[in-house]
């Protein structure tokens, strides 16, 4: 029985860390200094690294595939920074998210990445109105605190910003993202993660 579960426990963070990139996690001291440096746990106390990794140890998977939380790292690497054993908290938490993509969950959390990447693709921006009314408001705004009424990106800037999403191959790789909730399979390949 106990070896069964061992078995569980191998099998769950093999399939988790599935690219081999974070081989030393169960060397994790669970001293939560990740958790103490992270600036998303500070103001999300339910986002907590330290117990993420505990439970991919412990075969507590499902807890976390469906979760909002796995969705809020933005990469700052102050965890692994600080973690004593060198723990890549953030590649770890990369495939976390490729793993609920693939079980058909947090499609909803992609989808706004596609949006706003598709957006910049077209604008050169991230973030740009959809109204003239709304654009008309942020220029206010913007002239009312010394700024230039609006970034302007010159069809050349725009030409250069397609070539290097095409280039990359994030074009194809975006227009690949379902809008429904359709598993994603995924692979890395020479360090990069490519649809199937
Ligand atoms: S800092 Fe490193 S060793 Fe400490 S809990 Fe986080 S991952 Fe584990
Ligand atoms: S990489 Fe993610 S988990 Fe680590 S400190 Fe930054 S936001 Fe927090």
């Amino acid at each position: 029985m106990r070896n069964n579960a061992l078995d569980l426990e191998k099998n769950l963070r093999e399939e988790v860390d599935a690219y081999g990139l974070v081989d030393n996690i169960e060397s994790c001291l669970q001293c939560g200094k990740c958790t103490g440096a992270c600036p998303v746990a500070r103001v999300s106390p339910s986002f907590n690294p330290r117990q993420i990794i505990r439970d991919i140890l412990m075969g507590q998977k499902e807890r976390w595939l469906d979760s909002e939380e796995i969705w809020r790292c933005f990469w700052c690497a102050g965890c692994y920074s600080l973690c004593p054993v060198g723990i890549h908290f953030p590649l770890l938490i990369m495939q976390v998210r490729y793993r609920a993509l693939e079980n058909c969950h947090g499609m909803r959390y992609a989808a706004i990445f596609k949006r706003f990447a598709l957006r910049a693709l077209k604008d050169g921006l991230t973030f740009a109105p959809g109204s003239p009314k709304g654009r008309e408001r942020i220029m206010g705004l913007r002239g009312r605190l010394g700024l230039s009424p609006w970034p302007g990106i010159s069809d050349k800037a725009r030409e250069e910003y397609r070539a290097l999403f095409d280039l990359t191959g994030t074009t194809s790789d975006l227009e690949g993202i379902p809008d429904n909730n359709e598993a994603l399979v995924l692979k890395y390949l020479g360090g990069k993660i490519t649809g199937a």
